[in-house]
């Protein structure tokens, strides 16, 4: 009854060239330290998207009651998708997104 696939594997960025270490308990889609993400997945986890692109870090959504997310824009084909923020991630690259928003 899984409807994602859940890849939890570390990596290092194509951005900032940190070694990213694996998530506990979540799927690791972005870096926590630039936050910036890959465009890999049609559906989460799944490493099915042709693009391949980078993905930025574009802003922070606040919805009462729900995670954070961020959401992050594709640079190659202008794709957004809105990810979860992981308690690693890096919170004064958060913060930034905040001041954006
Ligand atoms: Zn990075
Ligand atoms: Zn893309």
């Amino acid at each position: 009854m899984k409807r994602f696939t859940h890849r939890n594997e570390g990596f290092v960025c194509e951005h900032c060239q940190a070694t990213v270490p694996e998530a506990v308990g979540t799927c690791r889609n972005h870096c926590t330290q630039c936050l910036y993400s890959k465009h890999v997945d049609v559906n989460p986890g799944d490493r099915a998207a042709a693009c391949g692109g980078k993905m930025r870090p574009a802003r922070l959504e606040l919805k009462s009651g729900l995670p954070y997310r961020i959401i992050h824009v594709c640079q190659k084909c202008k794709f957004e998708r809105p990810n979860k923020v992981t308690e690693d991630d890096n919170k004064d690259s958060l913060m930034t997104l905040v001041d954006k928003f």
